[in-house]
């Protein structure tokens, strides 16, 4: 079995944590002694020893010259822009999404939206999951989860695609790997004419996901899983 893996504020030669990571550490039962893999969320990521380990604070030690280079991102950044979703929805997306290898998730309000809002406390929880996500899929990068903002206010660099249904374009024929890629999909209620009228205006392309129309949940994560299966 490979490092237990730990989520660290930043590398440094010595690493001091706070009650939550330490937490963690408590409940991987590790010892003084006990070698792991941290990384910063920004990419960052190297081997670490436990020095000393209290109740609600541990530190650790960098082992020199085991810095590895991060080699689980894809060639430019991709970035899902989803619309806000219903219930717990949105955690099942962030998670998935983040194996995927988002490096960003761009919340959206919509017209047609499944919810209209979201709380500060859902937000927290919802980065929390990303970075869950990144320690088990072996990621030493975090994706950053961003507040909701209009689909209409939405700014994009390099191509943006949108999962629209009855599209002819498919999202594995744009993919060239120049610039950034970000991937779009809408609420339950679909995307309003309007929305898709002011993509196309800002030269961003419809595309299909099949015949059949995908939950709303489900979409992301085909946008993404068509990354994905392109090996990168
Ligand atoms: N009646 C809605 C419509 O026609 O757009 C269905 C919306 S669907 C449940 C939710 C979102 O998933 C859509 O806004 C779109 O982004 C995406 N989607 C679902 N199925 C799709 C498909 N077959 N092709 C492209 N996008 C799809």
């Amino acid at each position: 079995m490979g490092l237990h893996r730990v989520q660290v504020p930043g590398l440094a030669a010595e690493l001091v944590l706070g009650p939550q990571a330490t937490r963690h550490l408590h409940v991987l039962r590790l010892r003084p002694g006990d070698r792991v893999q941290v990384f910063d969320g920004q990419g960052g990521q190297a081997e670490a020893t436990v020095e000393t380990l209290e109740e609600a604070r541990a530190v650790l030690a960098l082992v020199s010259g085991t810095g590895a280079q991060d080699t689980r991102e894809t060639p430019q950044p991709v970035t899902l822009a989803v619309a806000l979703l219903k219930g717990d929805k949105l955690a099942d997306v962030i998670r998935a999404a983040t194996e995927l290898g988002a490096a960003r998730i761009q919340l959206l309000t919509t017209r047609h939206a499944d919810a209209r809002e979201i709380g500060a406390q859902k937000l927290v929880r919802l980065r929390r999951i990303a970075g869950e996500a990144a320690r088990q899929s072996l990621r030493a990068h975090v994706p950053e989860v961003l507040d909701p903002l209009p689909l209409t206010e939405l700014g994009w660099e390099g191509t943006l695609a949108f999962a629209h249904p009855g599209s002819a374009a498919r999202l594995g024929d744009l993919l060239i790997w120049d610039a950034p890629l970000t991937v779009l999909s809408g609420p339950e209620g679909g995307l309003a004419e309007a929305e898709v009228a002011h993509l196309l205006a800002r030269g961003a392309h419809a595309v299909t996901l099949g015949p059949r129309i995908l939950r709303a949940e489900t979409a992301p994560l085909a946008l993404l899983g068509a990354v994905a299966a392109t090996g990168v």
